[in-house]
C-alpha cells in the first residue's frame, strides 16, 4: 500500500500538491481536513457549540459523513447533501480548527482515515497524518512556509473564488489556527520525526511536486 502524508499549516500548499501527486502516481487524494470541516457544519446544524464536548460527543459517532469522488475530485457529503463547496465558506475554517480540537472528533475522523488508507493507496493532507494517523507511513512530509506568505496564498486564492475578503483578518485567523492547531493536547500539527521537511516560502508549486515526486520515486 502506498500512503503519502502531507502535514503542515494552513496556506501552505498541501492541498495543491497533493491534487497534483494524485493524478501524477494514480492514487487517491484525502483531504481530511474537509472531514473537520463536515465537522463544523454538522455543529451549526444541530444549533451546538463547537468547543462543546459533551453535546458533540453525543452525536459524532453516528455522522452520516461520507467521502466519495467524482471524476476524480473529493465530494463530501454530509447528511446526504453534498456540503464540498459550503465546507470552503472562510468562516468555516474556524469552527473546524475549533471542533478539531476535540478527542471525540479526532478518535471518529482518524477512524474513517485510517479505514482509507487501508484499503487504497492514497496521498492524505492533514496536520497529524504522519504523527498519529498513519505513524508507519512510508512517505512523510511536513509542507510548510512563513505564514505572511501563507495568508497571501490564501487571500489570492478566496479573491479569484469571488469570495471577499481582508488580507489583515485573513492573516490573523491563520496564525490563530496555526496556534490551536499546535497547542491542542490530543494529536496537534506536529512534525513527525521521520518527515521531510519543505519550506515552500519560496518555491513554485511545481518545484514542490517535483521535489516530493523526486523523493517518493527514489526510494
Ligand atoms: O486543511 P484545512 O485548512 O481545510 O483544515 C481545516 C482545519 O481542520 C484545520 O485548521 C485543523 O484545525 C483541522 N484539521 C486537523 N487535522 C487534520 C486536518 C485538518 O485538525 N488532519
Amino acid at each position: 500500500m502506498i500512503n503519502i502524508a502531507l502535514d503542515g499549516p494552513a496556506g501552505s500548499g498541501k492541498s495543491t500538491v497533493a491534487k497534483i501527486l494524485s493524478k501524477e502516481l494514480d492514487i487517491l487524494y484525502l483531504d481530511t481536513g474537509a472531514m473537520y470541516r463536515a465537522c463544523g457544519l454538522k455543529c451549526v446544524k444541530m444549533g451546538v457549540s463547537v468547543k462543546d464536548e459533551i453535546a458533540v460527543s453525543a452525536f459524532i459517532n453516528d455522522i452520516n459523513l461520507k467521502i466519495e469522488y467524482k471524476n476524480g475530485a473529493q465530494v463530501t457529503i454530509l447528511d446526504d447533501e453534498d456540503v464540498s463547496t459550503a465546507i470552503r465558506r472562510p468562516e468555516v475554517s474556524m469552527l473546524a480548527s475549533d471542533v478539531s480540537a476535540l478527542k471525540c472528533v479526532r478518535l471518529k475522523m482518524v477512524e474513517m482515515q485510517r479505514k482509507i488508507a487501508e484499503a487504497l493507496d492514497c496521498v492524505l493532507d492533514g496536520r497529524d497524518i504522519g504523527s498519529f494517523v498513519l505513524p508507519n507511513a512510508k512517505y512523510k512530509y511536513f509542507v510548510t512556509a512563513d505564514s505572511k506568505v501563507r495568508a497571501e496564498r490564501r487571500y489570492k486564492e478566496l479573491i479569484e473564488r469571488g469570495t471577499p475578503v481582508e488580507f489583515d483578518a485573513l492573516h490573523e485567523e491563520i496564525k490563530q489556527r496555526d496556534y490551536n492547531d499546535s497547542h491542542r493536547d490530543f494529536a496537534p500539527l506536529k512534525q513527525a520525526e521521520d518527515a521531510v521537511v519543505v519550506d515552500t516560502s519560496n518555491m513554485s508549486i511545481e518545484e514542490v511536486v517535483n521535489f516530493i515526486l523526486t523523493d517518493v520515486r527514489s526510494r
